[in-house]
């Protein structure tokens, strides 16, 4: 552990407009003052104080010159420096620790995964902080730290706690606290579909929509919202829970009994009990069904249109711009495209079914530690 007196710099204090001022430049790149002052609606003198702070600070740049053909004078843009400061990220599964250290972009780094030596949470915070310390050794200003996991993220009495992490048979653990007591950098704990949907919401297919779904499908289903452009918790952590909800047909059993659920037929898991093989089979499952076997097709058609089932939901409840399909379980998406708007046109109400937006990012099991990185990037900013 490191006194107080052997802090290294950190983030600095920032003001609203200062931050508001670096937000929209994170999020949607160059800017000329001209523009920055219009879309923070402040006079240009606020707003060129406000960038000469950030430039004061090392975190924005001044550069390339912008010619406008309506205006006469051309003018500066104003940039982030990506590279001022850094973020480690976590993701933790219930055997496994990976983390990556990203910039001020959320430009991956460095990567590093280790098996998780226990997974008591005091065992687990004195290996993120040892590292964290290792992996943020020497980089240009170490910000802050973000984890994520499966499970419910929530403040009770004011402590952080992580509910119902199954993986790691956790309840009410104070992980935040637990890491934050180790290290001297302020840190993040999210549910790792929020973290997902924050990463992508500030820096990938989600960038500009205000209202947002994003649903990451793997061994589980999650969903992460975002409403009035920020990422949307619940009152209890509990939000994007949408996997028991009753379709027809009959497939895996779920761990709460039901056999017609979202679970029994959306995940990988279920996927491979539909098509008569073991859990393990997933990419075997997915190359016969490529190949037009019809009892795996049949397996990713009964997934596609539980999904689309899950999405009208959500989009007659929140009504998103847009909505993001990732994780490592897709498949199903392109294997059986009609089968999904079966299951949309089934549910939607008063939507046409043509109006929702589905865009399918591309997955890397790093986004889950980079989001987690950026979650912590917006707790500062
Ligand atoms: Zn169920």
């Amino acid at each position: 552990m490191t006194s107080a007196s052997e802090r290294r710099p950190g983030w600095p204090a920032m003001y609203d407009g200062q931050r508001r001022v670096l937000r929209d430049l994170i999020v949607h790149g160059d800017r000329s003052r001209v523009e920055l002052a219009r879309r923070m609606d402040v006079s240009r003198a606020s707003l060129s104080r406000i960038t000469r702070e950030l430039i004061d600070l090392g975190l924005v740049a001044e550069g390339a010159i912008q010619y406008s053909a309506t205006r006469g004078r051309p003018s500066e843009l104003v940039h982030v420096r990506a590279g001022a400061a850094s973020f480690a990220g976590f993701k933790l599964t219930g055997t496994d620790l990976y983390a990556v250290v990203t910039d001020l972009s959320a430009t991956v780094i460095a990567e590093y995964e280790e098996p998780l030596a226990s997974t008591e949470p005091e065992a687990v915070a004195d290996q993120i902080a040892a590292v964290a310390g290792r992996i943020l050794d020497g980089v240009p200003l170490a910000a802050a730290i973000g984890v994520c996991l499966a499970g419910d993220v929530f403040e009770r009495d004011g402590v952080q706690l992580v509910e119902r992490s199954s993986f790691l048979g956790w309840s009410s653990t104070p992980l935040r606290d637990l890491v934050e007591s180790r290290v001297d950098l302020p840190v993040t704990v999210s549910n790792d579909v929020v973290s997902l949907t924050a990463g992508h919401h500030w820096f990938g297919a989600g960038v500009g929509a205000e209202t947002l779904v994003v649903y990451g499908l793997g061994a589980g289903i999650g969903a992460g919202v975002v409403v009035h452009d920020e990422v949307h918790t619940g009152a209890h952590g509990r939000s994007g829970h949408v996997g028991h909800s009753r379709v027809e047909g009959e497939g895996r059993p779920c761990a709460l009994g039901h056999v017609d659920c979202i679970h029994s037929f959306v995940t990988m898991g279920s996927i491979c009990f539909n098509a008569g093989v073991d859990d393990t089979e997933y990419d075997a499952v997915l190359a016969r069904a490529r190949a037009g076997e019809p009892t795996a097709l049949a397996a990713f058609a009964l997934a596609a249109e539980a999904l689309g089932v899950v999405i009208a939901d959500a989009v007659n409840t929140i009504d998103p711009e847009k909505v993001l399909i990732t994780g490592e379980g897709v498949d199903m998406v392109g294997l059986a495209p009609e089968r999904l708007r079966q299951g949309l046109r089934a549910e939607l109400e008063q939507v046409d079914l043509d109006s929702v937006v589905i865009e399918l990012p591309g997955f890397s099991f790093s986004d889950y530690a980079r989001g987690a990185a950026v979650s912590a990037m917006r707790e500062l900013i």
